[in-house]
């Protein structure tokens, strides 16, 4: 094959790749989500009721932290570098969530470092926040090996953490970054477009859904949705703060 075939043969790929990437970005795995939601990937909330556990009684960020930062509940303790918690103001009218933590997360034992982070920094600051006036975290506290998605049994040993966490902060408005996070939280299998049409209800506290930072990344048309959303978010934090 000549030069000039194998290089348009690399691209057709290449640009192949980058579309079911931004496929999967949008739906997940399913090519062609159902209207409805139905065929939900995780189970409904089982009903366990919340953990009887010390870290329960936390009355602080910081006791929570030093209560559960060695646990080993499911397997990621394992192989985790760090145990990465979250970040931010204690008190944060607004709470940020991804699903866990990447490479350069485990590594620093902080969310949103690296390329991605410094895009959600920018991100905050188009809507007039800093990034220590919010808090930010993820579903899961330890790193899924090679990025893979979070289990439902890592989700359901993880989320109460998530749920004290919330409930220490007392936030105004929970801003779920992609599709995995707002999907896991949500339990549902709708797509990113779809989640992205509405507020939604997370244990009392509204919840709004947009791109995960390292989607925009690979696809920067998806920049303008972005800050449609994030544009919105600021509009029902400002309408709630003049009540
Ligand atoms: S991911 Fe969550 S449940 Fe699993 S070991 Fe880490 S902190 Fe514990």
């Amino acid at each position: 094959m000549s030069d000039q075939k194998s290089s348009e043969v690399y691209q057709v790929l290449s640009n192949i790749q980058k579309f079911f990437m931004q496929e999967t970005d949008l739906f997940g795995n399913v090519i062609y989500p159902s209207e409805s939601g139905k065929g939900k990937k995780t189970s409904e909330p089982s009903g366990a009721e919340y953990p009887n556990e010390p870290w329960t009684s936390a009355g602080t960020l910081d006791n929570l932290n030093a209560q559960i930062c060695e646990c080993q509940k499911c397997p990621l303790g394992a192989t985790r570098t760090k145990f990465v918690f979250g970040v931010g103001n204690p008190h944060a009218d607004i709470v940020l969530i991804g699903e866990a933590p990447g490479a350069d997360e485990d590594a620093q034992g902080e969310p949103f470092v690296g390329r991605a982070g410094q895009l959600l920094n920018k991100i905050l600051e188009a809507i007039h926040f800093k990034r220590e006036e919010v808090f930010i975290c993820n579903i899961l506290k330890c790193r899924p090996p090679n990025n893979r998605d979070p289990q439902p049994e890592e989700v359901e040993q993880c989320e109460p953490y998530l749920w004290k966490q919330l409930e220490i902060i007392k936030p105004k408005i929970i801003l779920c970054l992609g599709r995995i996070s707002a999907q896991t939280l949500l339990k549902t299998t709708d797509s990113l477009t779809k989640l992205r049409e509405r507020v939604h209800d997370y244990r009392g506290i509204p919840l709004m859904v947009t791109f995960h930072p390292a989607a925009l990344l690979r696809n920067p048309n998806w920049k303008r949705p972005t800050w449609e959303d994030v544009q919105k978010l600021r509009k029902m934090y400002d309408e709630m703060k003049a009540q």
